[in-house]
């Protein structure tokens, strides 16, 4: 048998792309190598699933196409991914800008697809790692291989993700799929991830959690980027939100220059000149003149923090606060407001919860089809475009799930939809 379309991956953006073509009447095949369908999806958002944001912006994604994010945008907001899952029965429910369901469960995202291809001519196969795929272009035929045999289809999908966050060992084959049909395919490496140093301080300040700035200035153009949240520091560096939104940027620094240097800004709250009046007060006042200065700091800082800051430079931690002259003061308070931190690698694949790089979208339609190989499409995070935290890799899935399935319907039932 031959199928009109087969999408390889039940992931989101498979399952948005089922969803799609087969609302629009055509007939899909989605192959999955796992047991289940939507495995990953259960662990996003801390199993709540953050699945799109109220302000997305082309700002929030990397890809070497640099005027892709915008014009992918474009054709799908957050309004389109919003009524996608209204229209699977899905209502949302909102923690700032991060959109959730509104049960606050991923399952329920999950149920909501896996219900919604029901009565559609779309069936999902588990179990079958596709492993692979050739293409006869002159009959407008693809054959696809996995253990047990083969499937042909007239039109395929591949919607394979990457191996971001997954455990199983076995290599993952979208990107060599999309390699052996002649797609550049950008290597890829851990994104939203944590950051790996080894400065010598880090047992000091392991398990603290404080809100901070981090700065990441990228060499080649001086660009500054720069994010504020909770930062957890650990034995082997650091992590937390605003570290997960420098990690793309502080992995392609660490790939050119062999290092990447952040700067942690450990009192937000207070401008440079306003920590250092606060510490003047307290070097004049009676009652603190006498007290150590890492004592003085811990009504600024978590004291494991303060021991990391000065395990260079003990001695100083330990001046008395009347001891201190207007320079010192000015350059303690100048340290806490730029904290240096080398970094010195990046966690692995399993820890992260996207990969960047992907095939070249300057190879693919807007529709995303292969400007190479007619037929052939591609979805989801094993393109090259990676977003922020915060529901942007899955509006991505979703938005680019849904270009895909509905170009690929469109081409089968020759009618535009
Ligand atoms: C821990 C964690 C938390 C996250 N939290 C969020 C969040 O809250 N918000 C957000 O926006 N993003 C989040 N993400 C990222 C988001 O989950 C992914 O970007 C998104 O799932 C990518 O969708 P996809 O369809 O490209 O890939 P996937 O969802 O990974 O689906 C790909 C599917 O293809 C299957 N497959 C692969 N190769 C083959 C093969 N050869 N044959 C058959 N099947 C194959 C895989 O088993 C998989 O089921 C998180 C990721 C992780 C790891």
């Amino acid at each position: 048998m031959i199928y009109p379309l087969i999408i390889v991956g039940a992931g989101a953006s498979g399952l948005a792309a089922a969803v799609t073509a087969g609302r629009a009447g055509a007939e899909a095949l989605v192959l999955e190598k796992k047991e289940q369908p939507l495995k990953k999806l259960l662990l996003t958002g801390n199993g709540r699933c953050n699945f799109t944001n109220l302000n997305i912006s082309a700002d929030a994604y990397f890809s070497h196409d640099t005027g892709f994010p915008e014009r992918f945008l474009r054709n799908f907001r957050t309004e389109d991914a919003l009524s996608f899952f209204r229209e699977l029965g899905l209502y949302p429910s909102y923690r700032g800008d991060y959109v959730y369901p509104m049960s606050m469960q991923a399952q329920s995202v999950r149920e909501a697809l896996l219900q919604g291809i029901q009565g559609l001519p779309v069936s999902i196969r588990c179990g079958i790692a596709v492993r692979n795929i050739s293409c006869d272009i002159k009959k407008r035929l693809f054959s696809l291989q996995y253990e047990g045999g083969d499937f042909q289809c007239r039109k395929l999908i591949i919607a394979g993700g990457t191996p971001a966050g997954v455990r199983d060992k076995e290599a993952f084959s979208a990107d060599r799929i999309l390699r052996s049909f002649g797609h550049h395919v950008y290597p890829l490496k851990p994104a939203l991830v944590k950051l790996l140093g080894k400065n010598g301080f880090e047992s000091y300040w392991d398990g603290v959690r404080h809100h901070c700035i981090v700065k990441l200035q990228r060499k080649s153009d001086g660009k500054v980027f720069s994010e504020e949240g909770e930062v957890q520091f650990a034995r082997d560096g650091i992590s937390g939100i605003p570290v997960f939104q420098l990690s793309h940027p502080a992995g392609e620094e660490l790939e050119l220059e062999g290092q990447a240097a952040v700067i942690f800004d450990l009192i937000p709250d207070l401008s440079e000149d306003a920590l250092f009046n606060a510490l003047n007060q307290l070097k004049n006042s009676p009652y603190h003149a006498g007290r150590e200065l890492r004592d003085i700091l811990t009504g600024f800082l978590p004291k494991k923090l303060i021991k990391a800051v000065f395990s260079q430079n003990e001695e100083a931690g330990r001046k008395t606060a009347c001891s201190l002259s207007e320079g010192e003061l000015r350059t303690v308070s100048g340290l806490l407001k730029a904290f240096p931190y080398r970094v010195s690698g990046c966690g692995d694949a399993l820890l992260s919860q996207v990969m960047r790089g992907g095939a070249d979208l300057r190879e693919f339609t807007d529709q995303l089809e292969s400007r190479i190989i007619p037929g052939l499409y591609a979805a989801g995070e094993i393109l090259d475009i990676d977003g922020k935290c915060g529901g942007y890799n899955l509006h991505f899935a979703w938005g680019s799930g849904i270009l895909a399935g509905r170009s690929a319907a469109e081409s089968l039932l020759g009618k535009a939809l």
